[in-house]
């Protein structure tokens, strides 16, 4: 069942019920109310008429009681409207008058009042007094059948507001549950442009929101699966391309296959096989399984290591290496291989894209509470539109610089992985055209220096 139709259920039922409870309790409690005042007022008329006859009686004694009685009757309409029956009897249990209107019993016959009269604290009779004002009455009938048509209608305008209230409420529910629906449904199908226009301030906003960045997020994913599959089939086609050109000359026999012949067959395999490997460490750091092996290393150590081995390649393309680091350890927690890994990629790149008579610079210090590694270089630095992607896969600045340097574009992802699973971060600044600086932050560690050192030092 549909939830409008339940609330509309759920909306009448509540108010049928609200509307008869409060009919019967103010029925009952009004009918009551009635009733008690009925019973005073009968009360403090039988009192009065009691002081009449003590009076009487202090005139007359009990002579013609009676005809006094009828007269008085008579004399006070008011009194007689309600009345039903009178008896009045001496102090030794004499009846000495008995007036009854007659005819069938009222039903509230057993509301009397029975007062006993004094002269001068002597008592000298009992009268008994029955008034059918008390139930069934003309005056009571009226009353309570007004009460009954007012809480009627009462019941009947207040639940008709309740209804209208209702219903503006439910498509105040109901609207936004809709569109949210109809969006689901259609992401069901696969359509990750779908957005939900809801923008109030409540828990449905809340929830459109909420779905809204979620679809977001998926475009976004599939967006970059699509990429991931295109560019890895992009940096494929371009070593088996080779190959396959290649291996044909020598089926041919074009070409002898002799290893002078063989060589950039075998560049585009270990080219390949580098590509498969990064995009395996890489997915591998994504999901947060890449195994590190963390401990405590000098990075004093591991960072001149670095630099030693770009020495020769910076010499032969006439760029200035230059280092600079305290002279003491300094110790963090990390996977020296990893991060050895990481800091080639930062020099290599500063090396690699760095022209003649530039400098390439790395430092090492203590950002408490770790260690910070600087690279900076003087080369063409990176344009500001490309600055903020150039940590995403395969991407590569300036496409012909890089791709003629044999890079992939896949050396920054997997840099900023891999800082990242050791609870690091690394960022970049770069001006066109006057050096770009690279900037790593890992977790430190008081333990004593590794003794383990970095692989491919
Ligand atoms: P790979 O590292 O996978 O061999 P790559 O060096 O091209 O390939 P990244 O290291 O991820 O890839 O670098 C991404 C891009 O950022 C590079 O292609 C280059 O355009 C730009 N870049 C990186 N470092 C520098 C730098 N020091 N100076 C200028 N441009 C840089
Ligand atoms: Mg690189």
């Amino acid at each position: 069942m549909k939830l409008r139709y339940k609330l509309w259920m759920a909306m009448t039922a509540l108010i049928l019920f609200m509307g008869g409870t409060f009919f019967a309790i103010s029925h009952g409690y009004i009918g009551q109310l009635f009733r008690q005042y009925a019973k005073a007022a009968e009360a403090a008329s039988a009192e009065q008429l009691a002081r009449n006859i003590a009076a009487y009686y202090e005139q007359n004694g009990w002579y013609a009681v009676d005809q006094y009685i009828v007269y008085y009757l008579k004399e006070n309409p008011e009194y007689t409207a309600g009345f039903n029956s009178l008896l009045l009897k001496d102090t030794q249990g004499h009846i000495l008058v008995s007036v009854g209107k007659g005819g069938a019993a009222p039903r509230g016959q057993s509301d009397t009042s029975t007062v006993t009269i004094r002269v001068h604290g002597q008592e000298i009779g009992v009268l008994t007094v029955s008034n059918r004002i008390l139930d069934g009455s003309p005056v009571e009938q009226n009353i309570l059948s007004s009460m009954t048509a007012a809480t009627v209608w009462g019941t009947i305008l207040t639940s008709m507001v309740a209804l209208l209230v209702g219903v503006w409420l439910m498509r105040l529910m109901t609207t936004p549950l809709q569109s949210l629906l109809v969006a689901m449904k259609r992401l069901q199908h696969g359509d990750l442009s779908v957005r939900v226009d809801v923008s109030s301030n409540d828990e449905f906003g809340e929830v459109a929101k909420t779905f809204n960045e979620m679809t977001d997020r998926l475009s976004r994913t599939e967006e970059a699966r699509r990429h991931l599959v295109a560019d890895v089939a992009h940096e494929l086609r371009t070593p088996l391309t080779i190959m396959q050109g290649q291996l044909e000359l020598i089926q041919q026999g074009v070409k002898p296959a002799e290893p002078a012949t063989l060589l950039p067959i075998q560049d585009e395999v270990v080219r390949l096989a580098r590509l498969v490997q990064d995009l395996h460490q890489l997915s591998l750091a994504e999901v947060g399984k890449l195994p590190l092996e963390k401990v405590s290393t000098d990075m004093v150590q591991l960072t001149q290591r670095v630099v030693a081995n770009f020495e020769v390649e910076a010499e032969d393309r006439g760029i200035q290496l230059c280092y600079d680091a305290p002279a003491g350890p300094l110790i963090a927690l990390v996977d020296p291989n990893r991060i050895t890994q990481v800091l080639v990629n930062l020099v290599g790149n500063a090396v690699r894209y760095t022209p003649l008579g530039g400098t390439v610079m790395m430092t090492v210090e203590r950002a408490a509470p770790g260690v910070k590694v600087t690279v900076s270089d003087t080369g063409p630095g990176i344009a500001e539109e490309h600055l903020p992607h150039i940590f995403d896969r395969f991407y590569r600045a300036e496409s012909d610089r890089s791709r003629g340097s044999g890079g992939t574009g896949l050396g920054l992802a997997i840099a900023k992985e891999f800082v990242e699973a050791h609870g690091g971060r690394i960022e970049a600044d770069s001006k066109l055209g006057e050096g770009t600086t690279f900037r790593v932050y890992l977790p430190g560690n008081s333990a004593a220096p590794s003794e383990k050192p970095p692989e491919g030092s």
